[in-house]
């Protein structure tokens, strides 16, 4: 490339870009691939990417204290964003339809007393309440409170990691919240309606699934979590059973010590460390 190589381009471009006489003509090594490379709002050159340049022009704000409550690598995305409704008030509840229109026929799809709103709805009255109580000793939430500000409160006060029971407490929460708006509309919108044992069931079982879906390094917390919701034979992570093979092909039970090991069990691969 030349410098009167700029003299070739559109008239309208060497007016919008007068920027580019002021570049020095690049010298061309004919021995080097191109590459492009983006210069972000700190300065520095990293490789061309759109996560990259999306990363760069976006509005960040500051994160919220539920972000990962609502949003994680393990998350069910339709249930995330049920949830992300329910954190911002924003499900279309009796409340808030009432302050559009006043109308007394708005009663609770599961009570039929009062209008529902997300207190009500999560988990105060009687149906979800059932729900809420008996699926919440799985993810060991056993003194959660019923009400949801409270209770988005305490989950939010509740370490967020990558052990088990943190992923469980999350996908639960999610998934019960789906199925109960879910079951309310159903109700309202189609005189449908499943008998709280089933919906516990449904929830239950989408849990479970996910579970099962997701690889997951063995350890005590997952043996017992795997026991209580039944994502795995119990062959597979009842330690006490586990074998495991070191590198001459031999073959032990598993006591928790020793070099790492890999193995494959069914498709799911794990490391034991
Ligand atoms: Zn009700």
């Amino acid at each position: 490339m030349h410098a009167q190589s700029f003299d070739k381009w559109p008239v309208e471009w060497v007016d919008r870009f007068d920027a580019l006489f002021a570049i020095d003509p690049p010298i061309i090594n004919n021995d080097k691939k191109d590459k492009i490379v983006w210069r972000n709002g700190r300065g520095r050159c990293c490789d061309f990417s759109v996560s990259n340049v999306w990363e760069d022009l976006r509005t960040c704000n500051q994160v919220v204290p539920w972000a990962n409550l609502v949003w994680f690598s393990q998350c069910v995305p339709r249930h995330s964003f049920t949830m992300w409704l329910a954190v911002h008030r924003r499900l279309k509840t009796h409340d808030t339809m009432g302050v559009w229109e006043k109308n007394d026929g708005m009663v609770c799809a599961f009570c039929k007393s009062v209008p529902d709103s997300h207190n009500h709805l999560f988990f105060e009255c009687e149906y979800p309440k059932r729900v809420w109580s008996e699926l919440k000793c799985l993810a060991r939430l056993d003194h959660a409170p019923i009400s949801w500000d409270s209770l988005l409160e305490f989950m939010i006060s509740k370490p967020v990691n990558k052990s088990i029971w943190s992923i469980i407490q999350r996908l639960l929460l999610g998934a019960i919240l789906y199925y109960i708006w879910q079951e309310r509309n159903l109700r309202i919108f189609q005189c449908k309606a499943r008998p709280c044992s089933e919906l516990i069931c449904i929830i239950n079982e989408v849990v479970r699934l996910r579970l099962m879906s997701l690889k997951l390094n063995p350890s005590r917390q997952v043996s017992d979590a795997a026991d209580l919701w039944g994502f795995h034979g119990p062959e597979v992570f009842n330690m006490a059973k586990l074998l495991v093979y070191n590198d001459a092909g031999g073959c032990r039970r598993y006591t928790g010590k020793g070099p790492v090991f890999k193995y494959d069990v069914g498709g799911h691969h794990f490391v034991v460390s």
